[in-house]
């Protein structure tokens, strides 16, 4: 079977997992990883959610920070705020520059972003092709009211994320350089040659979204016979981690399952879905989408390939 995950950073990687054990070997999953968080910082090339994949399905994330490589130091980190180097709320360990000196090096001889993924995952074999959405850049940046001039302003995504905590109100979410991206390389082969295509439970706004900015990514999902069926990341109201409800706030959405499945929307009626699973007990109705609730908390991931099970359920396809 071909699976496609539209994915972001933990959420997705959690997810992704859960992919693999519901299905064993000898499937094809292919992961359109959002790269609207990337950023330049102290001149290397960062791609948080990439690295979260990557890291998370080849053993090397710290489980508990969900971010980042495992038995991390921080020397470097250290070093720079000795500097007063500037982006000290970016945390960047001593083994995860390692990655980031590969990859810059990399894109500085010509390579593009699909093929140093590839390189990369040599090393850390996810199991998974993690596909880059786009070889071109795109930032995503949040407008907000500067706190000290009052004045507004747009920063980068992770200047809001992680330095503010997402507690700046955001006027609007704009994902810079998207409308003149190309999809990467196999991004739209791939949709369209899925069995199924899966919208992880990743933020709706800055993960999924973003992806789904890329031109041709949403007339290739409209236009794949595989189902696409999506995952909330919104269980009781709230996001399970994270501050994905800032988000849609920015975009005038409500923080429920029922609101983000409508975002999306039914594919019969220009939208993206043919399913959404929502999480036992939460209220859902989209209209022409066959809704379907089960316990959606990624607590282990046999728990999370149950929810890999659901959502092919719901699209009609067997996953045996
Ligand atoms: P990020 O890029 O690291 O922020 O990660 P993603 O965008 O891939 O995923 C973030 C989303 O995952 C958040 O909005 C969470 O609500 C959601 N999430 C995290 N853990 C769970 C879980 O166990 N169940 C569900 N349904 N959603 C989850
Ligand atoms: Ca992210």
């Amino acid at each position: 079977m071909k699976v496609v995950v539209v994915v972001g950073g933990v959420g997705g990687a959690r997810f992704l997992q859960g992919v693999k054990h519901a299905l064993g070997p000898g499937h094809e999953v292919t992961a359109l990883v959002n790269t609207g968080d990337d950023v330049w910082l102290h001149g290397l090339r960062i791609c948080p959610d990439l690295d979260t994949c990557m890291y998370t399905l080849g053993g090397g994330i710290d489980t508990e920070r969900g971010w980042g490589r495992t038995g991390e130091t921080w020397t470097v980190k250290d070093e720079l705020a000795a500097y007063d180097a500037g982006s000290e709320w970016f945390g960047l360990g001593d083994r995860d520059i390692a990655t980031h000196l590969v990859r810059t090096r990399m894109l500085r001889a010509g390579y593009p972003l699909s093929a140093v993924t590839e390189a990369l995952c040599a090393r850390w074999r996810p199991g998974v092709t993690l596909l880059p959405m786009s070889d071109d850049r795109v930032e995503t940046h949040v407008v907000v009211d500067d706190p000290d001039s009052g004045e507004r302003t747009a920063i980068h995504f992770q200047e809001w994320w992680i330095r503010h905590r997402a507690a700046l109100p955001a006027h609007s979410i704009v994902p810079v350089g998207a409308e003149e991206s190309a999809p990467a390389p196999g991004v739209l082969d791939a949709v369209a040659g899925a069995d199924v295509v899966l919208f992880a439970p990743s933020n709706p706004v800055v993960s999924v979204g973003t992806v789904l900015a890329v031109p041709g990514v949403r007339d290739a999902l409209a236009k794949t016979e595989a189902p696409v069926v999506g995952v909330s990341p919104i269980v009781e109201n709230r996001p399970v981690r994270g501050m994905a409800d800032a988000c849609l706030t920015a975009i005038g959405v409500d923080t429920t399952a029922e609101a983000v499945g409508r975002h999306y929307g039914s594919r019969r009626n220009d939208g993206l879905l043919d399913g959404w699973l929502v999480h036992t007990g939460d209220p859902a109705e989209v209209p022409d989408v066959e809704v379907r609730a089960v316990p959606l908390l990624m607590s282990d991931v046999d728990a999370t390939a149950d929810m890999v099970r659901a959502a092919f359920a719901v699209g009609g396809v067997s996953g045996e």
